[in-house]
């Protein structure tokens, strides 16, 4: 009956626009394409709209309607190619469109018992006898039909409740079977138990039950729930109904005269009118959940599917991290491995310090008893001075004791002269015994006049006749040195007896020595100068080599402990000609703390 009733319409409608086609009058009047998603087949789609085609040529005679039906690719490209004016589709279809190709809703549909922006929405069947299954969490595991995957008053509504509530749809269900339409196809099979539930749109059920197609009881809905004002069993919330849209390119002229013309529809005998456009953000929310139509580049950005396009990068970037670590595995070892090496080499470098310090030690101790050793002959001879003197006057005193020619003055005078010349040996000892002592170095401030002037005394003491020796102090106490004493007073003592040995033989005048002490550019300066014999030039590149002697009984290893004891304070040692060119002059340089005037 319903299906005789849809053929006439159409036939109907046929015949209308085969009028208006052949009348002449609107031969010249602008063609307007209204395109409409057939989803139930042309035939359907001309019944449904031929009322609004005929309304809206009725109300706006100036154009020429057309209605044109695809499906969805179909619609899809005629807008592309700029084939259509006004489009009339589901909200799923409008949203895509709308995002791909400014589709802009004019107007929406408002049908008898629903509001427009609440309108569209879908039913789960099962059979009322299946008793596992009452909420959308029981169909984990279960057989869902659908007309198809992409059916807006559908699967899609279905799956977004799905996914919501954790169950993919695509991945926890056993299955889901794609019947096509028309829906009589999903209860045939929910009633076979081919399929544990079916979706269908909202209401068909009630409908076939009035219809007396169904049994009033042989059906559910799952996770049924009701809105205000909607009678029928819904699973999921509802959305906005048909939009009717224009494209980019549609006249604005043409756009506005729809719309008002639209909105000011009277009921249709199915009491279908138009309304102000509905909003359409839940079927936008729909879609970025389930990641398709404008939103399925968000599918791109899941793991897996981030994994299986970028693998070769990803590889290249694990191989990437993985020689790092091993890197950074490996240079970490080496490091361990090269610290304990320097630490090793740091242990046997000091080891070498310490012994170099006490070779150094025991050649300074070795030089000093050289010098001694080779003043010993003039020193015999000086403690041999003293001892005669003290032999002279004890003897004296017993002559004269037998002589009985002894006077208690006589006894002083030789008692206290005993006494001078005893102290006199005593006191040479004790500078020898001081000087030749083995002993570690230390840093102390010196006061280096006081270490020359020792130097000169020693010297001085040990030879029969001593050359002239002076010290000038131009330096004062202005500048503190901090060194070790005697290894200084060692060196001034080489350097002093280098110079009595150069002036030896020669007058005496030439055997004069100054020893000039002074501070030049924050150092202390000291310089022994002599007018002795000098040096052959082709001594002068040997002198402070090791073993480099011109004396029969001489060592050659003064002068370069001088040295090295001298570096070992930060100081310099060097030798130059003298000015006149008569004798020799060394110097040697110390760090010093100059003190404010
Ligand atoms: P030694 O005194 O045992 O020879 P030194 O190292 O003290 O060892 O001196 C090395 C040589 O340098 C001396 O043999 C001498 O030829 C030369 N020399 C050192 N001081 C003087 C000086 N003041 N005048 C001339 N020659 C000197």
């Amino acid at each position: 009956m319903r299906l005789l009733l849809a053929l006439l319409r159409a036939w109907f409608s046929g015949l209308i626009l085969l009028w208006f086609a052949q009348t002449p009058a609107w031969a010249a009047s602008p063609e307007v394409v209204i395109a409409v998603f057939a989803y139930q087949g042309e035939r359907a789609a001309i019944s449904d709209w031929s009322p609004v085609l005929s309304y809206l040529q009725k109300a706006l005679p100036d154009y020429q309607f057309h209605l044109a039906n695809y499906d969805a690719e179909g619609l899809r490209t005629a807008i592309a190619e700029h084939r259509v004016d006004l489009v009339i589709t589901n909200p799923g279809y409008y949203v895509v469109m709308e995002s791909e190709f400014g589709l802009s809703r004019i107007a929406t549909l408002d049908e008898p018992k629903t509001s427009p922006s609440h309108a569209i929405a879908s039913a789960v069947l099962v059979r009322a006898d299946r008793q596992d299954l009452h909420e959308f969490s029981d169909l984990s595991g279960k057989t869902l039909a659908a007309v198809a995957p992409e059916a807006f008053g559908g699967y899609l509504l279905v799956a977004r409740e799905l996914l919501v509530r954790g169950i993919n749809p695509e991945s926890d269900l056993k299955e889901v079977r794609f019947l096509g339409l028309p829906m009589d196809h999903i209860i045939d099979a929910v009633r076979r138990g081919d399929v544990d539930a079916g979706v269908v749109r909202a209401c068909l059920l009630e409908q076939m039950v009035g219809s007396g197609q169904i049994e009033p009881l042989e059906f559910r809905v799952l996770a049924k729930r009701t809105e205000p004002g909607f009678a029928c069993g819904l699973s999921t919330p509802l959305y906005p109904n048909w939009p009717i849209a224009v494209t980019r390119q549609t006249d604005p002229l043409l756009a506005k005269a729809v719309a008002r013309a639209l909105l000011t529809m009277p009921d249709g005998e199915n009491g279908v009118s138009w309304s102000v456009p509905a909003d359409y953000q839940p079927v936008h929310d729909l879609y970025r959940e389930l990641r398709i139509g404008p939103y399925a580049s968000l599918r791109d950005m899941a793991p897996q599917v981030l994994i299986r396009r970028f693998w070769p990068w990803l590889l290249g970037l694990m191989a990437l991290l993985l020689a790092w670590l091993v890197h950074t595995v490996r240079v970490e070892h080496l490091v361990q491995r090269r610290t304990a090496e320097l630490q090793e080499s740091l242990r046997a470098r000091d080891l070498a310090e310490a012994r170099m310090r006490v070779n150094q030690e025991q050649m300074e101790h070795v030089s000093r008893l050289s010098i001694l050793g080779e003043l010993s002959s003039n020193l015999a001879h000086e403690i041999n001075q003293p001892l005669t003197t003290i032999g002279t006057y004890a003897r004296s005193v017993l002559r004269r004791q037998a002589a009985g020619t002894l006077t208690p003055a006589a006894v002083d005078e030789a008692c206290g002269e005993i006494a001078n010349e005893a102290e006199r040996a005593g006191g040479i000892v004790q500078r020898i015994r001081h000087f030749a002592r083995k002993r570690a170095a230390v840093r102390e401030t010196v006061d280096v006049s006081d270490m020359a002037n020792e130097a000169r005394r020693l010297i001085v003491g040990m030879l029969a006749r001593p050359p002239d020796i002076r010290i000038e102090n131009k330096a004062g106490a202005s500048c503190l040195v901090l060194a070790d004493g005697p290894q200084i007073e060692q060196v001034l003592l080489n350097l002093i007896k280098n110079a009595v040995d150069a002036g030896r033989d020669l007058p005496t005048e030439r055997q004069r020595i100054t020893v000039q002490i002074e501070v030049l550019d924050h150092r202390l300066v000291v310089r022994v100068i002599d007018q002795g014999e000098g040096l052959s030039e082709a001594e002068w590149p040997h002198l402070f080599e090791p073993f480099f002697t011109t004396k029969p009984d001489g060592l050659g290893l003064g002068l370069p402990i001088c040295k090295t004891i001298i570096e070992a304070h930060g100081g310099r040692l060097w030798a130059d000609l003298n000015a006149d060119h008569i004798g020799t002059c060394f110097s040697f340089s110390l760090p010093c703390n100059e003190l404010p005037a």
